[in-house]
């Protein structure tokens, strides 16, 4: 049983909503200069929190977590009363004199559900959306990053409006209980086994719900391309926290020509990066816990281990681990990998790859490493994916012009940048007339010379 009164708290922050306390300019900004603030002073806690939970170092905590939820805040603030302005859209004659515009309006009640491998920005992003848009809000983080669920909990308790913004904690209990209420939108990250339980808990209530999911992202490697840059840019995307990316690479295509010369860059690159012991670099973090770790080590054996492969269950260690002559049915290839294992098959012409990824379900993200323009829109167009990051990995979702979320089962609806706020926006369209004038042709009786003007008018 959850020891916070869900339901009081849905209907307190509904009644807030209904006596307009989130609409306004001045309340939107206001929270997200204080939740700004919260994230600078609170810096030193987030990155505790972290190095806790999974062994991140700073600089990644600072680059994908704490400094990317400020730049979202600031690009929010900068933008917002632009944001909210009626857009004008044209009108046609038959409704003149009138003028017609879209305006965004909050949605209401919505509940942020968060996964637990960014379990900082993965909460906080989207609540910038949610605020930006008006809303009330509850934020559930995940229950897995326990330390960073608490440090979410303290500072969104201590900086923000408890009348528009509060926080629950807990697990399957607190978000099952929390998905029996009626929200006006449910925004869900993480696998999908509970994206079905949440969208199912939805249905029951109508709510839209933003899936945020997974899957394996295919990464091409073509023949042609600068491979010192490649290795580089896929060891990094891979092994960034462990490989616990949703948009990590998750498996590479590389052309059968230039495979060895990569897996000889890619081996050298990981030394590079994390010194002969990975273990001992204080920059790899560890897998989230038991569970996971004894998941990925089992998947260790897909292949020939081409560096890599030792484990520490103590310290939850799993090595950066690149695996050749992978057997497209064997387990590494049948899931989500979701840690630092990366297989490596390889393809005879790309128009191979394609028609390897077209056959499994549509990615989160596409990666493609061509100097080949041709061949890279080839790609482009023949598959479907959430995003596509052409010559390097991950690095689209720092874009924030670029809507970041799934197609098919990696996801439905998106965020970042404006994105983020029109998902918590509805678009009301809103025409309004003139009593001036009052065309006669479109009420009855109605007749043949009536219908000619109507045509020609609309
Ligand atoms: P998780 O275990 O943290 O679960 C996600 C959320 O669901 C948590 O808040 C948890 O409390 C809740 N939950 C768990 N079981 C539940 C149940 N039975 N009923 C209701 N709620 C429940 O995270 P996870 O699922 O292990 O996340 C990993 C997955 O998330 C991967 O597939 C990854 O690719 C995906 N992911 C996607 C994105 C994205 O932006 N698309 C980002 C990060 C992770």
């Amino acid at each position: 049983m959850p020891k916070v009164d869900i339901p009081g708290v849905v209907a307190h922050l509904r009644s807030s909503f209904d006596c307009y306390r989130t609409r306004d300019i001045a309340w939107r900004r206001e929270q997200l200069r204080r939740l700004k603030r919260m994230v600078l002073e609170r810096e030193a806690d987030i990155f505790a929190a972290l190095k806790e939970d999974l062994g991140k170092s700073t600089f990644e905590s600072w680059v994908t977590e704490t400094g990317f939820v400020i730049s979202n805040i600031d690009y929010a603030i900068k933008r917002l009363r632009a944001w909210m302005k009626p857009e004008k859209v044209t009108t046609p004659l038959i409704n003149q004199p009138g003028s017609s515009a879209v305006h965004r309006e909050p949605l209401g009640v919505v509940l942020i559900i968060g996964a637990w491998n960014y379990p900082f920005q993965l909460v906080m992003s989207p609540l910038v959306g949610a605020i930006a848009a008006g809303n009330c809000v509850i934020v559930k983080p995940s229950e897995v990053s326990v330390n960073t669920s608490a440090v979410v909990a303290k500072g969104i308790c201590d900086y923000l409006d408890p009348e528009g913004i509060r926080v629950i904690e807990g697990g399957v209990p607190e978000t099952t209980a929390l998905l029996k209420e009626s929200f006006d939108h449910i925004f869900y990250t993480g696998g999908h086994n509970v994206g079905r339980i949440v969208m199912e808990a939805a249905a029951k209530h109508l709510t839209p719900v933003t899936l945020e999911l997974g899957g394996k992202n295919p990464c091409i490697v073509d023949c042609n391309v600068n491979q010192a840059v490649a290795a580089r840019r896929i060891v990094w995307g891979k092994f960034l926290n462990a490989g616990q990316t949703c948009v990590a690479p998750d498996y590479v295509l590389v052309h059968e020509k230039v495979e060895t010369e990569f897996l000889d860059r890619m081996k050298s690159t990981v030394q590079q990066f994390y010194r002969a012991n990975p273990k001992n670099s204080p920059d790899y973090p560890r897998i989230i816990n038991q569970k996971h770790f004894n998941r990925l080590a089992a998947l260790l054996d897909c292949g020939e281990v081409v560096t890599g492969g030792e484990t520490d269950s103590s310290e939850r260690y799993i090595a950066p681990t690149i695996l050749r002559d992978v057997p497209v049915h064997s387990p590494v290839m049948d899931d989500e990998i979701f840690g630092p294992i990366l297989p490596v098959l390889t393809v005879s012409h790309v128009d191979e790859a394609v028609s390897f990824i077209n056959a499994r379900p549509k990615p989160l993200a596409l990666y493609i490493f061509s100097q080949d323009k041709r061949l890279q829109q080839r790609v482009l167009q023949r598959i479907s994916s959430g995003g596509v990051c052409v010559n390097d990995v991950v690095v689209h979702v720092a874009v924030p012009e670029l809507p970041f979320g799934g197609v098919g089962p990696s996801g439905m609806g998106a965020y970042h940048g404006r994105a983020s706020f029109e998902t918590f926006s509805h678009r009301k369209s809103v025409l309004s007339k003139s009593t001036r004038m009052d065309l006669p042709v479109r009420y009855p009786p109605y007749s043949e010379s009536k219908l000619k003007w109507i045509k020609r008018l609309a």
